[in-house]
């Protein structure tokens, strides 16, 4: 998995923004320049930033083939101690 090598802080709150998502494909429709776009939102805020990040044809490929499309890594995301907070106080569990 792409990982980015520094922490990504809230532009707005400063927290430290956790990964949500990700997904493959075209930069633009029909385009050829293939992207990972990774999605990472403040737990705090709720903001969503989103990143895309270029890659080379084989490695789309590769990931494609895995992934076939989108992994949401959900219990990632629930397992992380500010979202489990905050998605009990919503009544989630
Ligand atoms: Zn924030």
């Amino acid at each position: 998995m792409l990982e980015p090598t520094f922490t990504i802080r809230c532009p707005v709150c400063g927290e430290e923004m956790v990964f949500r998502k990700n997904s493959v494909g075209n930069l633009k429709p029909g385009s050829r320049i293939h992207v990972c776009v990774m999605f990472y939102k403040c737990p705090k805020c709720d903001l969503v930033l989103h990143f895309d990040v270029p890659l080379e044809e084989a490695y789309y490929r590769q990931i494609k083939s895995l992934i076939d499309g989108e992994y949401e890594p959900v219990e990632d995301w629930k397992m992380h101690e500010k979202i489990r907070e905050k998605l009990r106080r919503l009544g989630y569990w």
